[in-house]
């Protein structure tokens, strides 16, 4: 996908989100909150839902959590312009309950869209409900600084999944506040290892294309005519594949709500890895 397609993709999903009614939360709820993010960011923040202040702005983690969101992303020098932060369910449960089954269930199609269209190489769960989809029968205090291949079923099959406590139990519990900032320092090293998986499963396909004829090299060049190096990705680490043929210029599409424009965003940037 080119990076114009992938902001067509997100804007899609932002104004489905935005009038949707498919379970009651849409019924108690002022905004609903998409997600935002760089649409060519390789990692995936997803949190558990909206709370009072994403509920008024439209916007993930922009309450006391979203303070400590942010505080946890520049502790490994990353901004939150340079990932992509979502939610299980994009609309608030009434007084912050605990999202319902069947509401996780309702929304989790936009979800499973957003990721297909950001194809991410790391997934940050926080919190146990987003664990719960990539890494399901995971018991959050046993698994949180470690990650794992996310579940086939997840909608980012590709990708490793990183668990991690909620930003908001760290407001409450200094332990937890600990274990979230040394569990962040393991994160930039989770996509090292991210990236690493992905250009070995890459690898064979270009390989067979390079042996093959035709279908083959067909099928290899559509998997990565978006493999240009992407933003915080290291160059020295894109897919070695013949060069894609040259794309149509898209159209220039109007930046989504929440979604960065490109003169906005650093493009050529990198997330530091240390
Ligand atoms: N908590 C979440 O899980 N998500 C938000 O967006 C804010 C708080």
């Amino acid at each position: 996908m080119t990076e114009a397609e992938r902001r067509a993709a997100l804007a899609a999903i932002a104004q489905e989100v935005a009038v949707c009614t498919r379970c009651r939360l849409h019924q108690t709820r002022t905004r609903a909150v998409p997600g935002e993010g760089h649409p060519e960011t390789e990692v995936i923040f997803v949190g558990e839902g909206p709370g009072f202040n994403e509920d008024r702005q439209g916007r993930p983690f922009v309450g006391q959590a979203g303070a400590k969101l942010d505080a946890l992303l520049a502790s490994v020098q990353w901004r939150r312009d340079e990932v992509f932060i979502t939610n299980v369910v994009k609309c608030r449960p009434p007084e912050n309950r605990d999202p319902e089954p069947d509401e996780i269930a309702a929304c989790a199609p936009f979800l499973t869209r957003q990721l297909e269209a950001l194809d991410p190489a790391l997934v940050v769960t926080l919190g146990r409900f987003s664990m719960a989809r990539f890494s399901p029968g995971a018991r959050i205090g046993q698994v949180h600084g470690t990650y794992r291949p996310a579940d086939a079923g997840s909608g980012a099959p590709e990708a490793l999944a990183y668990a991690m406590y909620h930003p908001a139990a760290a407001l409450h519990q200094g332990s937890l506040n600990e274990a979230l900032f040394r569990d962040m320092q393991g994160v930039p090293a989770a996509l090292l290892e991210a990236r690493a998986r992905r250009a070995s499963a890459a690898t064979p396909r270009a390989l067979a294309a390079a042996e093959a004829p035709a279908a083959a090299e067909a099928q290899v060049a559509s998997e990565v005519a978006g493999d240009a190096p992407r933003p915080n990705q290291d160059p020295g680490q894109a897919l070695e594949a013949e060069p894609a043929p040259e794309a149509e210029p898209a159209p220039e599409a109007e930046p989504a709500p929440g979604i960065a424009p490109a003169a906005e965003t650093r493009p050529a940037a990198q997330l530091p890895l240390f």
